[in-house]
């Protein structure tokens, strides 16, 4: 992780030492964040290979905190400041975290481990939080009666439990399987096998633990559905003490790929999960052919030479009429052996021959009508290579890979429903431990589409950037938008596991996003399309430092100080040439308040360029005399070069839903298609917005920020940030991109940008 930070911040020319810090760090020398950034810090003044001492001294290398030494440092300050924090409760913890961080002794402990610590003593001294600690929150309590009674539950319950509100919780995951048919399942050992000895033997290897897998295909990035999914098959395990299993359904070797394997695990865990083991259904590849031997030998499978064709005719084709049963199905046991025999070693063409279930054409179900087990493709697999040219398919390796890993509850989606019959009839006919299924309904949003091929259609045709284009609901793509995990859990975990599919607004799903950012955002000041205030009766040299709360009623987030000068900005929006009585903010001859500041301002003259835009806005400060009570208050921010303010933004990037309709693949509100209701102006750019110095200050990947009054936001990965960007602020190689997560409030269409 710290060579993956130091490759990703430094470039050659700004930091000569980068290859000295990343030995330090492959020889263990440089083991945290911190000492990272002090070594970056120190490289761009020194050259550590002459001065190895100072730089191990200004990196505190070797230098190790115990849990004890962090215990006892943390309890020193908290005892040092004991009765302000007792009369301040939570409001005062900010200063105290602000006299941590400096205390000495802490300077090179982990500080996950030393916030860890102080929440639990904060905890410790001054209990949960309750109404003295935030007086909104009795109001938001009733304000959740309305919603789902198990969310409202959990929310208040989540209230009440942390103590500090920068960690949002979702919903338990537990409440998902308190209710409906989930919480019904047979127990692990009462599902009934073909012989008893089967049972016995799994209960040895299991111990009777539940054990579940949630078995996606490397050939696309995972989406919001399959958050569903996740939690459902985690959850499920979690809640009844079991284990759950990662595995990578990839018997499809001409659509899976080692960046979507890569790309899952790391899905997974950003959700919160990890997977008790790792496991791919091509580790089963030997295991599958021999029970496809053994099912032959049963009498119960056999080499067809039909076409897909053919197939399909003798399923009673398209228009559902007779079926039939072809003359390969009665061939002797030993040829078919044979043939399979030949199939694998690669002796037929692709099509020429495939092995069939002999299960039941009689049967209503067309899952029983002899499915294929094994095909011929003549591609290589993402793990195994040309060894096989063979691959088995879905209906014959799922149900048998659940079995070899002893699971009890194989949870899958609704579009399986008719495979339960064929998923038990395989296991029975190999005589294999055999799982139960049961099967949960597809979670879709709207305005959006989940479908791989389509997805790929889209970002062919060039109407998004990639498959993680934050327009897009892939998880990458929410995750690049900022979209913090927690808030897709809690969406999903909200919705319960029904059973029948659903298509869920998607404003549901940002209501959660910003109930989220709502308690880990910080806020700070941006202008999106910024315009000059020049205060003209502060002097030139006017220089104040304004201290402005992280979030206002909350101090466990501290604060921080911005300049307040003669030369400011504010956004376009803020702005009207022409007022009128309903309009609150800045105005000819009109005053308005500045966030932070204790005078208004009133605006005096309005100076235009040659095209009629404003060229700048000249205000007074009303810091004399009798002052215009202002209704309300806008964000600014202040010129002023030597302290980096403002940060400038090379992009602020707006989505837009992407396409026009709830459903785009509709056709008969879409008769054109998906493509033709992509939205073209879904993305909207704005170049040339400021924000304050503390953007800069906490470029850090994955912060996510309030720009006050405007919506949240957070870098995008197309940012480059420089070692010497980050030391210096701004330097001019750096490029910052902005993306905007969600607005402030549910309606899109009332939010100026
Ligand atoms: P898609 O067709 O959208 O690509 P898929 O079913 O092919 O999805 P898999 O990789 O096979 O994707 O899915 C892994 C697991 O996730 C399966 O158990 C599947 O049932 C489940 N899953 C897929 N899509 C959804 C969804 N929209 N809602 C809930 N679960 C889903
Ligand atoms: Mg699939």
């Amino acid at each position: 992780m710290l060579l993956y930070t130091l490759g990703t911040t430094v470039t050659k020319d700004k930091t000569p030492h980068a290859e000295y810090i990343a030995q330090a760090i492959a020889s263990g020398r440089i083991a945290s964040t911190e000492q990272l950034t002090a070594a970056t810090k120190f490289c761009i003044k020194n050259d550590p290979p002459a001065n190895e001492q100072a730089f191990d001294e200004a990196c505190g290398v070797g230098v190790v905190v115990s849990d004890d030494e962090i215990s006892a440092s943390v309890k020193d300050v908290i005892d040092s400041v004991k009765a302000s924090l007792v009369k301040e409760r939570y409001r005062g913890q900010g200063k105290v975290l602000g006299l941590i961080k400096k205390a000495p002794a802490l300077r090179w402990a982990d500080s996950g481990k030393v916030k860890n610590e102080f929440d639990a003593q904060v905890l410790a001294l001054l209990g949960p939080k309750d109404e003295r600690d935030d007086p909104a929150a009795a109001k938001k309590a009733a304000a959740a009666t309305n919603k789902p009674a198990a969310a409202a539950k959990s929310n208040a319950g989540a209230a009440a439990k942390a103590p500090e509100a920068k960690k949002w919780e979702p919903a338990s995951l537990e409440a998902m399987f308190a209710d409906g048919e989930i919480s019904r399942l047979h127990k692990a050992g009462e599902n009934p096998q073909i012989k008893p000895e089967i049972m016995e033997e799994h209960l040895r290897a299991t111990r009777g633990m539940v054990i579940t897998r949630f078995p996606p295909e490397p050939n696309g990035y995972l989406h919001i559905g399959h958050a569903k999914a996740i939690n459902v098959n985690f959850g499920y395990a979690k809640t009844h003490g079991g284990v759950c299993n990662l595995r990578y359904d990839d018997t499809n070797p001409e659509a899976e790929e080692q960046k979507y394997v890569d790309s899952i695990l790391d899905t997974v865990r950003w959700l919160g999960f990890e997977p008790h083991k790792i496991l791919y259904s091509s580790d089963y590849f030997q295991e599958l052919f021999d029970l496809a031997v053994e099912l032959t030998s049963r009498g119960l499978a056999y080499v067809c030479h039909c076409t897909g064709e053919q197939i399909r005719e003798q399923r009673g084709g398209e228009d559902k009429g007779p079926r039939f049963s072809c003359e390969h199905r009665d061939r002797p046991i030993a040829e078919s052996l044979a043939e399979f025999q030949k199939m694998k070693e690669g002796r037929y063409a692709a099509n020429e021959a495939t092995l069939r279930m002999k299960m039941d054409m009689e049967d209503g179900n067309p899952q029983m009508w002899d499915l294929i087990a094994y095909r011929i493709l003549y591609s290589s697999h993402h793990r195994t290579g040309t060894e096989w040219c063979i691959y088995p398919t879905y209906d014959y390796t799922h149900c048998l890979c659940d079995s070899f890993e002893n699971i009890t509850h194989s949870l899958c989606t609704r579009e399986f429903t008719l495979s339960r019959q064929s998923y038990y009839w395989l296991c029975d006919a190999v005589e294999v431990y055999k799982p139960v299924q049961w099967e949960y309904g597809r979670l879709n949003v709207t305005n959006t589409l989940l479908s791989k091929r389509k997805l790929l259609k889209l970002r062919d045709e060039g109407l998004i950037s990639d498959l993680d284009d934050p327009r897009v609901y892939t998880i990458p793509a929410l995750r690049r938008r900022g979209v913090p995990p927690q808030a897709i859990n809690a969406f999903v975990r909200e919705l319960g596991v029904t059973t029948t599919s659903a298509t869920i607004d998607v404003g549901r799903l940002e209501n959660h996003i910003r109930s989220c950012l709502d308690e880990i955002a910080p806020r700070i000041m941006a202008a999106i399309s910024p315009v000059r205030v020049v205060l003209s009766n502060l002097p030139e040299s006017h220089l104040e430092m304004i201290e402005l709360p992280y979030k206002p009623r909350d101090e466990s987030f501290g604060s921080h100080t911005v300049p307040f000068t003669r030369v400011l900005y504010i956004d376009a929006s803020d702005f009207r040439d022409v007022d009128s009585a309903d309009y609150y903010r800045l105005a000819p001859n009109k005053s308005v308040g500045l966030q932070g500041l204790s005078h208004p301002i009133t605006c005096t003259e309005v100076r235009k360029n040659a095209d009629g835009s404003i060229a700048e806005l000249v205000c007074r400060y009303e810091n004399e005399g009798k002052q215009p009570k202002p209704k309300t208050f806008i964000q600014w921010v202040a010129d002023c070069p030597q302290l980096g303010s403002p940060v400038r933004l090379d992009e602020v990037r707006i989505y837009n839903p992407l396409f026009n309709h709830s459903n785009p693949e509709d056709k008969s509100t879409v008769p054109e298609g998906f493509l033709s209701d992509v939205d073209r102006n879904s993305l909207q750019v704005y170049k040339g917005a400021v924000a304050e110095k503390d953007l800069a200050e906490n470029h850090v990947e994955n912060i996510r920020f309030q720009f006050m009054r405007i919506g949240y936001f957070t870098l995008d990965k197309d940012s480059v940030l420089t070692a010497e960007s980050i030391a210096n602020d701004n330097a001019s190689e750096a490029k910052i991109i902005m993306n905007r997560i969600v607005t402030l409030k549910e309606d899109s269409k009332k939010q100026s940008a």
